[in-house]
C-alpha cells in the first residue's frame, strides 16, 4: 500500500537485509543466550591512544564551534598529503570534502552526479547501502554477478558486457565488502581505461585499502593515468584503518566541479563535521601507523584460522580474502539438510540455522546481492573465532 506520508523515494528504501538477523540474534540475546557475532562489519580492537589524545586537547582547548563545511584547512591538507603519500595522487585541498563517514560521501557523490534516468554499474558482492543511495537519486542501479571462482574480482569483459549507454557512473571497491576480494593491477587498468574512455565516473571505494594480506597492494585508481583521474571520485575513510568507525569521519577527492556541489550539498544537510573529530583524524594520518600495522598483522593471524576451519567444515567452502575482514564461504551444500523440521533452502535459512542452533550470528549473501553464500567477519577475538567455529561445526554434524 502507498503511504500517504512517506515519500516515494524514501518508502521504496529497502530495509537493511541484516537487520532481520540482528532482530533474532538480539531476542536471543535478551533470553540470556551467550551470541557470537561474526555479523558487525567493524575492528574489535579500540581507537589508538595518540588519536584520542588528540581529540581530547582539541575539546580542552576549546575547539568546539562551527568549522568550515568541508572541513578544516589543516585536515583538508593532511588529506591531500596521505592521497600523495599513500596513493601517488595529485590533489589540491579545494579537491577534498571531509564527510560523515565514507558512508556520507558515497551518498554526496551519487545525489550529486546521478538522477533519474541514469544508470549506475556495480559488480556484486556489493556493499549493501550502494543500492538504497543510488535508488534515492532517482538513478538506477544494476548489477553483474562475479565469480567465484575468479574470487569475486570483476574482469574487464564482464564490465564491457554490461557497460550501457545510461551508465553514468560505476562503482569499485577495491578491498570488496563482503569478500575482501583486491582487484588485480592488469585488471583494474584495462576496467578504468575502458570507463574512462566511455565517460563513465569511477566512484572507487577504498575504506578498506589498510586491510591487506599476503603482500597485496590495491591500486588507486586515480593513480592509473590523466583521463581516469579526470573520471574518479575516491571515496575513502578513517573508520576501519584506525578503529575509529564512532567518530563518522570520511573524505571524498576528486574533480573540483563534482567537490564543490558536494560541499554546497553537506552546507545544507549537515554542515561542518564534528570539529573534536577532524582534530582526531589529522592525528591518525599524519601520526605513528604503528597500531595500524599491528592490527593488520593480528587481522591476518584471524583471517588464516578462520578460513582454514571453515574448509574443513562439512557443506562450507571457503576463498582466501585478499583483504578487509571478510570471508564469503558458500554454504549451499547445506541446502536440503534438516534441523528441528526446518529444511534449509537458502543462505537466509543457513545464518538461521547457525543463530539458532549455534547461536553464531553471520550475514546472509543476498543482504550484498549474492545468495548461497554467508559473511563472517574475523575481526573478532582469536578465542570467538574458535568457540563460534566450533559451534557451528558441531550444529552442522547434528543435520539430518
Ligand atoms: N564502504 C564500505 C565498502 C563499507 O563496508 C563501509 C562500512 N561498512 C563504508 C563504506 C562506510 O564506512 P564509514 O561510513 O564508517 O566510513
Amino acid at each position: 500500500m502507498t503511504s500517504k506520508v512517506i515519500s516515494k523515494s524514501v518508502a521504496g528504501i529497502s530495509p537493511s537485509a541484516t537487520e532481520a538477523t540482528s532482530f533474532l540474534a538480539n531476542q536471543l540475546k535478551r533470553q540470556g543466550i551467550d551470541i557470537i557475532s561474526f555479523a558487525q562489519g567493524e575492528p574489535d580492537f579500540d581507537t589508538p591512544d595518540h588519536i584520542k589524545k588528540a581529540a581530547i586537547a582539541a575539546i580542552n582547548a576549546g575547539f568546539t564551534k562551527y568549522t568550515d563545511v568541508p572541513g578544516i584547512p589543516e585536515l583538508r591538507k593532511a588529506v591531500v598529503d596521505k592521497l600523495k603519500r599513500e596513493n601517488g595522487i595529485d590533489y589540491e585541498p579545494d579537491q577534498v570534502i571531509i564527510s560523515n563517514g565514507g558512508k556520507q560521501a558515497l551518498y554526496e557523490v551519487f545525489r550529486t552526479i546521478c538522477e533519474e534516468g541514469d544508470q549506475v554499474l556495480i559488480p556484486t558482492p556489493c556493499y549493501v547501502s550502494y543500492t538504497e543511495q543510488i535508488k534515492l537519486t532517482g538513478a538506477e542501479p544494476i548489477f553483474f554477478k562475479t565469480k567465484e571462482e575468479n574470487n569475486f574480482r570483476p574482469t574487464y569483459e564482464e564490465v564491457l558486457a554490461n557497460l550501457t549507454p545510461r551508465v553514468k557512473a560505476f562503482v569499485i571497491n577495491s578491498p570488496n565488502n563482503p569478500t575482501g576480494s583486491i582487484i588485480e593491477k592488469e585488471q583494474l587498468k584495462k576496467i578504468a581505461s575502458l570507463l574512462s574512455e566511455r565517460g563513465v565516473y569511477i566512484i572507487t571505494d577504498e575504506v578498506y585499502e589498510h586491510l591487506i594480506y599476503d603482500n597485496r597492494n590495491p591500486i588507486s585508481v586515480a593513480s592509473l593515468g590523466k583521463k581516469e583521474k579526470e573520471m574518479s571520485i575516491t571515496i575513502n575513510s578513517v573508520s576501519k584503518t584506525y578503529a575509529m568507525t564512532g567518530w563518522r569521519v570520511g573524505y571524498a577527492a576528486g574533480p573540483r566541479e563534482i567537490i564543490k556541489a558536494m560541499i554546497n550539498l553537506q552546507g545544507h544537510a549537515t554542515g561542518n563535521i564534528n570539529s573534536i573529530a577532524q582534530k582526531a583524524t589529522i592525528e591518525a594520518l599524519n601520526g605513528t601507523q604503528e597500531p595500524v600495522r599491528k592490527m593488520v598483522i593480528e587481522f591476518g593471524k584471524r583471517r588464516e584460522y578462520m578460513v582454514k576451519r571453515l574448509n574443513q567444515i562439512d557443506g562450507i567452502k571457503c576463498q582466501y580474502p585478499d583483504g578487509a575482514f571478510y570471508t564469503f564461504p558458500n554454504v549451499s551444500a547445506l541446502y536440503g539438510k534438516e534441523y528441528d523440521g526446518n529444511i534449509i533452502k537458502s543462505d537466509v535459512d543457513v545464518a538461521k540455522f547457525f543463530l539458532n542452533k549455534a547461536h553464531v550470528a553471520v550475514v546472509p549473501g543476498v543482504a550484498f546481492n549474492y545468495p548461497d553464500h554467508v559473511r563472517f567477519v574475523f575481526a573478532k577475538s582469536m578465542e570467538e573465532i574458535k568457540e563460534g567455529l566450533d559451534r557451528i561445526e558441531k550444529a552442522i554434524k547434528e543435520l539430518k
